[in-house]
């Protein structure tokens, strides 16, 4: 950015160099947001009343949200040690990377996959090292292997992956994983678990378990499936020490009691939460199946979102999602991403989908192959 005016004091340079963050487009009174993977239902039954009944304002949280991570412990049947809790999964991204890379050290990642894994990077004063996606939008996890060198200290590997939506296989991730050093983490961000429905995925849970691997932390969030982003509460399951070490950097006191109240009421209503990925689940294949009808080239699509390849086309084609009142995700060059949303927002997608589809050139990535 050239006309910004110059920062008055010394920063370091990597970080002065970083684009300033844009959030999301907030959506007008009428337009649908879909740009930023966000339950369109509201609160879980039980969760509203547990944040009203939530501790007095004036006292400080349980640092540890002991509650929380000893109810997670039990339900995926480890100890509370192997459970951590932070104010997000981002932020527990970020104490991962500052345990274990600084200067010098290289961090992995699929590109293009989640916005925040280079920035992460940088800030820990860390390089980061894209490894760029097949054709398919899906992680080249040999390529990601080969790209391990005596530097590496931290890998990334996002199932389903954010924003293109295909998963990694189980079979694929015990390949990566075998050929992975012992002593470089692995990170597997699942972020959407929940709204998976290809038996092939991946599992953390059982990479965790049966396979027991030392150097995999897994990661997911209450932000997604359970709708409660705007309480920032995610979790992190994995060897007590790296999560320690995670503990170490973070900030103290970050999850409140209200977003841990909120946790757990949400995990009180099971059924309810099942029957809302189904919904949403069943709406992203019906968007997905559609969108190919229509003669987009669309990835597979597992979380709560779908991937248009819009090439050079992308600006364009999101300012005519936003002309209609829908808010999309642009990644310039690259593609858009839309988030599974109010169902009355689907037939609108389409309906513009299937409007710019037709004037994108001949051979353009983002068309189908029928
Ligand atoms: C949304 C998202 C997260 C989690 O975000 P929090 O709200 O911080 O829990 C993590 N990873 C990916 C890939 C995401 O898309």
């Amino acid at each position: 950015m050239t006309d910004a005016p110059e920062i008055p004091v010394r920063v370091r340079p990597e970080i002065a160099a970083l684009p300033p963050y844009k959030q999301g487009k907030q959506a007008g009174a009428d337009a649908f947001k879909l740009s930023s993977n966000e339950n369109p239902f509201d609160p879980l039954p039980g969760v509203l009343e547990a944040v009203q009944a939530a501790t007095s304002l004036n006292r400080y949280p349980d640092a540890t949200a002991g509650r929380l991570r000893a109810r997670l412990a039990e339900r995926f049947g480890v100890d509370d040690g192997s459970v951590h809790i932070a104010a997000g999964s981002v932020s527990i991204l970020a104490q991962l990377v500052l345990a274990t890379s600084g200067p010098g050290d290289e961090v992995i990642f699929a590109w293009r996959s989640f916005e925040a894994y280079p920035w992460l990077a940088v800030v820990a004063g860390a390089t980061p090292v894209q490894v760029p996606l097949t054709d398919d939008a899906r992680h080249d996890l040999p390529a990601m292997a080969a790209a391990v060198t005596d530097r590496t200290r931290a890998i990334i590997v996002c199932s389903p992956n954010n924003p293109t939506g295909p998963i990694v296989t189980q079979a694929e991730f015990d390949a990566f994983a075998d050929a992975v050093p012992a002593n470089v983490l692995i990170i597997l961000d699942e972020a959407y678990a929940e709204f998976v429905t290809d038996p092939e995925s991946v599992d953390g849970l059982r990479v965790l378990g049966a396979d027991g691997r030392a150097n995999v932390v897994v990661l997911r969030t209450f932000s997604k499936a359970f709708g409660l982003a705007g309480l920032r509460i995610g979790y992190a399951i994995g060897h007590p020490r790296i999560l320690d070490a995670a503990r170490s950097t973070s900030i103290p006191l970050s999850v409140t009691a209200h977003a841990e109240e909120a946790a757990l009421a949400s995990l009180d209503a099971e059924d309810a939460l099942l029957e809302r990925v189904r919904t949403i689940a069943d709406r992203r294949d019906r968007l997905a199946a559609a969108l190919r009808g229509s003669g987009w080239r669309v990835p597979a699509a597992q979380g709560n979102f779908v991937w248009l390849p819009g090439g050079r086309e992308t600006l364009d084609l999101a300012e005519a999602f936003d002309a209609a009142g829908l808010i999309v995700r642009p990644f310039a060059g690259d593609g858009l991403r839309i988030s599974v949303g109010e169902e009355d927002s689907v037939e609108k997608v389409l309906r513009i989908a299937a409007s710019v589809v037709k004037d994108l050139p001949e051979g353009h990535s983002g068309r189908g192959l029928a």
